[in-house]
């Protein structure tokens, strides 16, 4: 299937990202440095990468979670977001009557999709015909003939003819009273010389239809883009659909030709029998490349492992009464949303637990966010052993911090506090035998 090595590229950042211990801007950067080489290899216009890219970055680091979303769910929420919106807005073709232009260059699958599209309709309860607009193609009259007899629907062309706009006319007066939604193919070249644009516009002019669909194999590659774009300005594509998204071809290219001229996708082929063909919607694909419907037991399980994990490490370090900077930042991140220790929380006497709880609801959120600044700022051989920083160290550390000298007082009370708290907690003999039991620790 087109695609699959997206799919596969971003279903690995998308685990990146859900059995990330911390989601930081260490992990952001990469997270966004792994789409942007996934998106190029696949052939995706380079400054939509860019763009995107930049988007998700900026997102990342800025936007909060919203109550309830951890930070991992939330960065992945971020990439599916503007993945889809790189593959623009969602709209399905009206189920009405409606006369409907196909255009494309040769071999892109146009007459085939006529028939598609046809089948399509038919099934709605519409009324669809066919009309064979490519006249210099010797096999496209007979073509298009066989479609509509397949798919069972009245078919109008000339062999003959020596001029399209006139073979279109002739085929709507014939299907005026008959046809809901009349389905015009074009010739198409190898390449957009001015001959076919000007044909093109010829036929638009005299037809006045209410759709021109650009055809487009997903295989087109970086050409993709400027080809749309030139069509766009020739006759201004009101959709585009995408063909052989059962090849093997990156497809990255055909994807951002949406983007790039401002008009949906609205079917994708997936074969060359009438059926193979699927609405498009933008969301639904995001999904299923990213495997969207996996996500969500992904992050739990990861967040269970991660709770137990810390769980286990914290409940180690409390035992043996040892805690330094290293664990509380470790235990800021923990109270700041990186997940609750309920499992701990459960098992420490009432008294702790609720000290800490309390403790909790006087650090608001921007306090703890400091204190991580600030020990962000201190050498490991102070994070080892606070009992080093005195007042020239807390000079540099809060030059370092961007904070004043007091919030850093501040830190290293609240370290002491938490300290005696987490000794006299250590030496509980009851509570001691209880968390070993836990975590089966000998
Ligand atoms: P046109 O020149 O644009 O009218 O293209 P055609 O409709 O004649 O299609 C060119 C070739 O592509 C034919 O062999 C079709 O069977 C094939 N084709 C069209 N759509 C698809 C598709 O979605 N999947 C596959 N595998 N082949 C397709
Ligand atoms: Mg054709």
């Amino acid at each position: 299937m087109v695609l699959d090595n997206l799919g596969d590229s971003l279903k690995k950042t998308i685990k990146k990202i859900a059995n990330a211990v911390y989601v930081d801007s260490k992990l952001v950067k990469e997270v966004v440095r792994d789409i942007q080489r996934a998106l190029l290899q696949s052939d995706v216009n380079v400054k939509l990468v860019l763009d995107l890219s930049k988007k998700i970055e900026q997102r990342a680091l800025e936007e909060k979670p919203p109550l309830g979303m951890s930070n991992r769910e939330h960065v992945i929420r971020i990439v599916y977001d503007e993945l889809v919106h790189l593959l623009g807005e969602s709209r399905e073709l009206p189920i009405k009557k409606q006369i409907i232009m196909m255009v494309g260059l040769y071999g892109q699958g146009k007459t085939t999709t006529c028939g598609k599209l046809a089948n399509y309709f038919k099934r709605k309860g519409l009324r669809p015909g066919l009309i064979a607009g490519d006249i210099h193609r010797p096999a496209a009259y007979e073509q298009l003939q066989q479609i509509a007899e397949k798919v069972e629907v009245p078919f109008y062309g000339n062999k003959n003819a020596k001029d399209a706009v006139q073979v279109i006319n002739e085929g709507l007066e014939r299907f005026k009273r008959t046809c809901d939604v009349i389905i015009v193919d074009t010739s198409g070249r190898h390449k957009l010389e001015d001959d076919l644009i000007k044909e093109m516009k010829d036929i638009f002019q005299a037809v006045k239809p209410d759709e021109k669909l650009l055809v487009m194999d997903a295989a087109m590659g970086q050409q993709a883009a400027p080809q749309a774009e030139a069509f766009n300005n020739a006759i201004g594509i009101t959709g585009i659909i995408l063909t052989k998204l059962d090849g093997t071809a990156k497809g990255g290219g055909a994807l951002s030709a949406a983007s790039v001229v401002h008009a949906p996708i609205l079917f994708v082929g997936t074969g060359e029998h009438i059926t193979d063909f699927e609405v498009f919607e933008p969301s639904g694909f995001i999904s299923r490349l990213l495997g969207m419907g996996d996500i969500k037991s992904l992050i739990e399980k990861a967040e269970e492992t991660l709770r137990d994990k810390s769980a286990e490490r914290t409940a180690k370090r409390l035992m043996s009464g040892k805690f330094d900077m290293n664990d509380m930042y470790e235990q800021l991140n923990m109270i700041s949303g990186m997940g609750p220790l309920s499992k701990l929380s459960e098992m420490l006497p009432v008294g702790f637990s609720s000290r800490l709880k309390s403790q909790d609801m006087e650090a608001t959120q921007e306090k703890m966010k400091r204190f991580r600044v600030i020990i962000d700022s201190m050498t490991e051989a102070e994070r080892k052993n606070p009992e080093i920083i005195k007042s020239s160290r807390i000079k540099r550390i809060s030059r370092g911090a961007g904070v004043e000298h007091k919030d850093v007082k501040e830190l290293l009370r609240y370290y002491e506090m938490t300290k005696r708290m987490i000794q006299g907690f250590s030496s509980d003999r009851k509570l001691r035998r209880n968390l070993m039991r836990q975590f089966q620790i000998k």
